[in-house]
C-alpha cells in the first residue's frame, strides 16, 4: 500500500525539533528565520528631517514667489540647527538634516536662485509640509514590524539595522550529506568506465541545502558496503542536526541504506504514492532526523522539495514551508499513473490575460535531470486523475519561487 504524500509530510514535520535561538549580526541574519516578533522601540525616523537639499522656510513667506529671504543658518546632515526661524528668514539645509524650529517646509535648491548677498531667491511656491519627512513617518514607535517565523531578506535585516534591533534567529541546520552506490564516481571523473555514472546528486543536494543557509558536512560517495555506511553514519550523527543520503532505499539487492537501517526500528522505508520519488526512507538515526532520498536525481529533487525542504524550514522556525502553487493550463496534456500524485517537469509562460501555461520541458523519467534543469515548475497531477486533456487545468508548483504556503494551508492542521 502506497502512502499519500500528505501523510508522509505530516509524519516528517511532526518529527522535526526546533533549532536553538541565537542573536546574530544584521547581515548574518539574512536567509535565517526570525525567532521573535519585532516591535519598533522608537519612531523611525526619530526626528523630522529634510527630504531634499534646499532651504528650510516658513511656508507663508514663500506664498507668492519670487521673493528674497535671508539665510540665517546652514544645517548639514548630522548637524543641528542653531537658530529658530522667524518670518523672512530661511536655513540652508541638506537631505536628512533636522528641520529648524519655526520652519515648516523645504524649498528644493532647484527652485531657488543664489543672490550672492546672504539671501536666497525663492522661485516656487511652498506649502506647509513640503519635502519634510515627519518623525515616525516610516515606522511608529510601538508598532509590530515583523512577525516571528519570517525568513529574513536583505530588506528586513536592513530595517532591523535602522532600528538597532539585533536579529534573534534560529540557528541554521548542520546537515551531513552523502551519495551511495558502487556505480557512482566523482563528477570530475574525465572518462567513465561502462556502468559508472557521475555523482550529480551531491551537487544538487548541496545547492538545495545551501539555498536554505544550511551548513553542509559532505561525506562524499559511499560504496554499497553496509559496514562502511554504518561507520560513516556513526560519525555523521556526531555534530549534525540532520542526515541525508541519496540512493539505496529501494528494492535492490545492494540497497545499503535500507539494509543497514531497516531492522533498527528508527527508520521507516516507504512507498510514497508519488512520481518521481516513490521510495523514501525517513526516521531518526542516533536521535537525529534521517532522510533517505531515492537515487534517481529527479526523485532526489522532488523528495527534497516535498519532504526535506519543508522539514528544514520547520526546524529553522519558518511558518512558510512549501513553495507556492498557481493554477495553470497544461497546453499539451498528459497521461499519468492514476495511483500516484505525478509531478511533471514543465516550463511556464504567462499569456497576455495573465493565465499561466505549462509545457513538459523534456522526458519525464526520473533519471532525466536535464528536463528538470529546463523546468521552472512542477505540474501536479493528483491521485485519481490519470489524464489531463490538452488545455486542461493543473496546479503549478513554482520551483524557483520562495516558500509561501504554511503547514495549515498544505496539510490542514
Ligand atoms: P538506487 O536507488 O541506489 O538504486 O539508485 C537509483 C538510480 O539512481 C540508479 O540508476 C543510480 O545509478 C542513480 N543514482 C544513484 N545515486 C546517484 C547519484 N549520486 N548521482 C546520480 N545518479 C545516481
Ligand atoms: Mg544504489
Amino acid at each position: 500500500m502506497m502512502r499519500p504524500i500528505s501523510e508522509m509530510q505530516t509524519e516528517v514535520l511532526d518529527a522535526m525539533p526546533l533549532l536553538d535561538e541565537m542573536e546574530v549580526d544584521f547581515a548574518d541574519a539574512i536567509g535565517a528565520v526570525l525567532s521573535r516578533d519585532v516591535d519598533a522601540p522608537e519612531d523611525l525616523p526619530g526626528f523630522e528631517n529634510a527630504a531634499m537639499d534646499g532651504y528650510a522656510v516658513i511656508a507663508v513667506d514663500a506664498a507668492s514667489p519670487p521673493i528674497d529671504l535671508t539665510i540665517v543658518d546652514d544645517v548639514a546632515a548630522g548637524g543641528l540647527p542653531s537658530v529658530v526661524l522667524t518670518r523672512g528668514t530661511v536655513a540652508r539645509i541638506m537631505t536628512g538634516a533636522p528641520i529648524p524650529d519655526g520652519a515648516d517646509a523645504i524649498v528644493p535648491v532647484e527652485a531657488t536662485e543664489d543672490t550672492q548677498t546672504g539671501s536666497v531667491r525663492i522661485l516656487a511656491k511652498a506649502a506647509a509640509g513640503d519635502h519634510i519627512r515627519p518623525a515616525g513617518g516610516s515606522i511608529r514607535a510601538g508598532t509590530r514590524v515583523f512577525d516571528a517565523g519570517m525568513r529574513i531578506r536583505a530588506v528586513h535585516a536592513s530595517v532591523m539595522a535602522s532600528m538597532g534591533i539585533r536579529p534573534l534567529i534560529r540557528r541554521r541546520p548542520i546537515v551531513a550529506m552523502m551519495s551511495t552506490g558502487d556505480e557512482i564516481v566523482p563528477p570530475s571523473t574525465p572518462t567513465l568506465v561502462r556502468g559508472a555514472i557521475r555523482d550529480s546528486n551531491r551537487t544538487l543536494m548541496a545547492g538545495l541545502l545551501a539555498d536554505l543557509g544550511a551548513e553542509i558536512r559532505d561525506y562524499g560517495i559511499i560504496n554499497d558496503d553496509v559496514g562502511r555506511f554504518e561507520a560513516v553514519l556513526q560519525d555523521a550523527v556526531d555534530g549534525a542536526d540532520v542526515i541525508v543520503t541519496s540512493g539505496g532505499v529501494s528494492m535492490g539487492a545492494y540497497d545499503i541504506v535500507k539494509l543497514a537501517l531497516r531492522d533498527r526500528g528508527t527508520v521507516g522505508f516507504f512507498k510514497i504514492a508519488m512520481q518521481p520519488g516513490k521510495p523514501f526512507g525517513f526516521g531518526t538515526v542516533g536521535g537525529i532526523p534521517f532522510f533517505g532520498l531515492p537515487g534517481n536525481p529527479v526523485s532526489v529533487f522532488v523528495s527534497f522539495e516535498q519532504f526535506m525542504r519543508p522539514a528544514l524550514l520547520a526546524m529553522m522556525g519558518s511558518d512558510r514551508l512549501y513553495r507556492d502553487r498557481v493554477e495553470g493550463v497544461l497546453d499539451n496534456g498528459a497521461d499519468t499513473n492514476p495511483a500516484k500524485t505525478v509531478f511533471l517537469r514543465v516550463s511556464t509562460e504567462r499569456d497576455s490575460d495573465g493565465r499561466w501555461h505549462a509545457r513538459q520541458s523534456g522526458g519525464q523519467s526520473s533519471n532525466v535531470l536535464s528536463a528538470l534543469a529546463f523546468a521552472d515548475a512542477l505540474a501536479v497531477v493528483p491521485i485519481g486523475v490519470g489524464r489531463v486533456e490538452p488545455g486542461g487545468t493543473v496546479d503549478l508548483e513554482m520551483i524557483h519561487w520562495p516558500e509561501a504556503r504554511s503547514r495549515r494551508e498544505v496539510l490542514g492542521d
